[in-house]
């Protein structure tokens, strides 16, 4: 088989990637062909050679075996698997968990190791943990760790678990766009209701995300489902060559309701979750891929090396502060297939209002409670798109009364359709998303940057430089555990650095470097930052107009600091390093800062004075 555009040019590139990285990241959209890619580096660069390949799934172990036993010799391994590695194969398949003992005795003699969904590499975690560690001390120098993956960040909601402690460089080989362009995807085109009465406050998140048991019945509540079958029995009509959807859902009883209304509205449908046996699954798989079952039902099980490339509609009934969720779930309906022009994905749960279109996804450090926070105001992608430098993307949000009186909430972006009518209902009866909220007067980033930017410079031209300039101590010593984060921010923006970085594991290493500078500063003065349950904006603007809740003393040293950082930058290094700033001030203010630190770039230990 011909290699893709993409893949040749990640094979070219690949010895020059090996000669600056050893444990890396292939990054490329669901159904780009990442298994094709690894069978190929396997035959152009290791011949010969000893290779691990994991994964999480066996179905995923399965799709492996079939890409690379043609070419290769290769062994699955079994849970009772034991005995030396590599005795007469050269391609050892298995999960993290089978066989350690098996796994052990490979991972000093392997030549490459590459892990499939990667996303599901914790440095922290049981699993991988032993093999990243063995890897580390037991490895080969000439060895390298390969993860793939469509999304990677970690979905957790520890800050210690992230990928990029588990991995030294993200490399993107391929996004959606252009897999669109070359014809391997076919076009998203989202159809978007805001459900008004979906009530979400008040749930605990500290797992990471909405907990099903809590988020199910406050969907079976709102009208969600209904939002849902009626986009779909509209949306049906308008895919080629016939609809085949795949619904996603919270949890079984939200799957049970939604089946009951599909097969209601006289669409042949099915249901499949982790519970369905191995067996009946690709039965029901198999008749939704031949187009005898219209619409499958999911719960939990699809998102994941799942692929019916016939699948034109996707229907998302899933609200989650996971970015790779949303990015995994859409992806399922992007494969190319004969006569499929496009997948229309129906969006009921603000995903999309609140990550924006999953072929414009951008990857960073994952803060679960910074999500919260975007989806909390379910438009913030919405809202970025007014504020950002074009100014010019409104998005309408139609309230038009349906006869059956419930309101359209259908979202669109203005001036696309004639005068602005809704293109669902033909009404003109909308509002502008980001005229209401900005209404609502909660502080977005987008406003705190502007204050910032007019604030400090002002405030540091008409400061008495010497009277504040030795209180940083004083500041720190004192500071409530809310101006510690005004001040982790402050110093923060002056450790960054404002060069240009040109990937995210760069942005990744500058952030690190900054925030290890500011625990040692703290570890060493004996300054303990106490853990916060969030990270609150408005911390750091109270202090720039130096306001209630950020007293004197730390908010004139924090403006010192930042302003004199500011004399010694133009304005873009000024932009970078502020972007960055918060970040690691959210970073220091949800995972705190004391003496027992031992982080995977940062142990305290090792700055504490001598007794
Ligand atoms: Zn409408």
């Amino acid at each position: 088989m011909p290699l893709r555009t993409w893949q040749q040019d990640i094979i070219d590139q690949y010895p020059s990637i090996i000669k600056e990285h050893r444990r890396f990241i292939l990054k490329a959209p669901t159904g780009a062909g990442k298994t094709v890619l690894a069978s190929e580096i396997i035959k152009r660069f290791y011949e010969g050679k000893k290779i691990i390949v994991l994964c999480h799934r066996l179905v995923l172990l399965e799709q492996l075996e079939g890409a690379l036993c043609d070419d290769h010799n290769v062994r699955k391994l079994t849970v009772s698997d034991t005995g030396p590695a590599f005795e007469d194969y050269d391609i050892l398949l298995s999960t993290s968990m089978r066989a350690k003992d098996v796994l052990a005795d490979a991972l000093p003699k392997a030549d490459l190791i590459i892990v499939d969904e990667a996303h599901r590499v914790s440095p922290n975690g049981k699993g991988y943990k032993r093999i990243l560690d063995d890897f580390t001390e037991h490895g080969k120098d000439e060895a390298q760790f390969v993860g793939l993956t469509a999304s990677p960040e970690r979905r957790t909601g520890d800050q210690r678990d992230q990928l990029n402690l588990a991995f030294d460089a993200i490399i993107d080989c391929a996004n959606i766009e252009d897999l669109i362009t070359d014809g391997v995807l076919v076009k998203p085109v989202y159809r978007t209701h805001f459900v008004h009465d979906l009530d979400l406050s008040g749930i605990d998140i500290s797992s990471g995300d909405f907990p099903v048991a809590k988020l199910s019945p406050a969907i079976v509540k709102s009208s969600m489902i209904d939002y849902a079958m009626s986009s779909y029995l509209q949306e049906r009509e308008n895919v080629s060559p016939r609809p085949i959807s795949a619904w996603f859902c919270a949890d079984i009883s939200v799957a049970e309701e939604t089946l009951f209304r599909i097969r209601q509205a006289g669409v042949s449908a099915e249901i499949v979750t982790a519970k369905t046996p191995i067996k009946a699954r690709m039965k029901l798989l198999k008749g939704h891929e031949n187009g005898e079952v219209e619409a499958m039902v999911s719960v939990g099980v699809l998102a994941e090396g799942w692929d019916n490339p016939h699948c034109n509609i996707i229907v998302h009934l899933r609200p989650t502060l996971s970015k790779v969720l949303w990015g995994q779930s859409v992806g399922r309906g992007l494969r190319s297939a004969p006569g499929k022009e496009k997948c229309v994905i129906i969006d009921v749960s603000s995903n999309w209002t609140t990550f924006g279109p999953v072929e414009k996804l951008e990857w960073s450090l994952w803060s679960h409670r910074k999500s919260y926070m975007q989806y909390t105001n379910r438009f913030n992608w919405v809202g970025q798109q007014q504020e950002g430098e074009n100014g010019r993307d409104a998005y309408l949000l139609c309230e038009n009364k349906l006869p059956n009186k419930t309101r359209c909430s259908h979202i669109y972006k203005k001036n696309t359709y004639e005068d602005d009518t809704c293109p669902v209902c033909g009404s003109y009866a909308a509002v502008d998303i980001y005229a209401e909220q900005a209404q609502d007067g909660s502080l977005t980033e987008n406003r705190l940057h502007k204050l910032f930017f007019d604030r400090v410079p002002k405030v540091f031209d008409e400061m008495n430089l010497s009277v504040w300039k030795n209180l940083g101590g004083t500041a720190w010593r004192t500071a409530t555990p809310k101006e510690q984060v005004f001040l982790s921010f402050c110093m923060a923006f002056v450790e960054v650095s404002g060069e240009t970085t040109r990937s995210e594991s760069d942005y990744w290493d500058v952030a690190l470097k900054a925030e290890t500078k500011i625990r040692q500063y703290l570890v060493e003065n004996a300054i303990q930052v106490v853990k916060q349950d969030e990270f609150n904006l408005n911390v750091i603007a109270d202090g720039m107009l130096t306001g209630r809740e950020i007293r004197t003393v730390q908010a004139h040293y924090g403006i010192l600091l930042c302003g004199t950082a500011f004399e010694e930058h133009d304005l873009d290094e000024s932009e970078r390093k502020y972007q960055k700033a918060i970040r690691i001030a959210e970073r220091l203010a949800v995972m705190g800062c004391s003496a027992k630190d031992n982080l995977p770039y940062f142990n305290a230990a090792k700055y504490m004075s001598e007794p």
